[in-house]
């Protein structure tokens, strides 16, 4: 049986963590599809074209140890704006949503244009300031030298692009459940967020 949890929302707001926990209390497989979009980014930075790219993307360049930048972050945006690069990647991404025991995939479209028939729909967000805080934070621990108003910055500026890009911007589904985490504790949203699905599951 398959189920698909979809959970969209802007940089930075949790999404992925909670998808982590969310798979990981149901034993679902987890696709963070910001990754796809990531190590295509990151392909182009060796020459390739954006499109070029996304289609001969393989499972060995989601393991790049760059793919976390600020950089690979920007070039997500830019090469996910390319109706093409996004066409190129969509077969994976559905047949991962509707896999046997069930999918939780995180990313910006995934309720609106990938799983339109996902059994839960999730937008998950925050404040662009306690965004930018928990991001920071982040990169600080993994040793980069950028500052919160960088990180901010770059937040706002990415988050701008994907919502204005013609093909598969940044919006909540019209069905999907908004969770603002800007108060909550990582705790907090995970509970949430399991108690909404449990009751979807009933
Ligand atoms: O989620 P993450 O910050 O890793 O995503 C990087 C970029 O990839 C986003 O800013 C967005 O432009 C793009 N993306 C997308 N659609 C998705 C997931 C990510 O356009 N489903």
């Amino acid at each position: 049986m398959s189920f698909c949890i979809a959970i969209d929302g802007p940089a930075a707001a949790g999404k992925g963590t909670i998808s982590k926990a969310v798979a990981k209390h149901y034993n679902f497989a987890h696709l963070d599809t910001g990754l796809l979009y990531r190590a295509t980014g990151a392909k182009t930075f060796e020459g390739l074209t954006p499109i070029d790219a996304a289609e001969a993307l393989t499972a060995a360049d989601l393991e790049r140890d760059d793919l976390r930048t600020g950089d690979a972050g920007q070039a997500a945006s830019r090469v996910a704006a390319i109706p093409e690069v996004r066409a190129a990647l969509v077969d994976f991404q559905q047949a991962f949503a509707r896999r046997e025991g069930g999918a939780v995939l995180d990313g910006r479209d995934i309720g609106t244009v990938i799983c339109p028939d996902a059994e839960v729909k999730l937008y998950v967000t925050a404040s662009d300031e306690v965004r930018a805080s928990r991001r920071h934070q982040e990169l600080i621990g993994k040793g980069e030298d950028v500052t919160f108003e960088q990180v901010l910055e770059d937040l706002r500026e990415r988050d701008e692009r994907d919502a204005a890009r013609a093909t598969a911007p940044l919006k909540p589904a019209d069905d999907a459940t908004v969770i603002d985490t800007s108060d909550m504790t990582i705790d907090e949203a995970v509970a949430q967020v399991l108690a909404l699905i449990d009751a979807r599951r009933k």
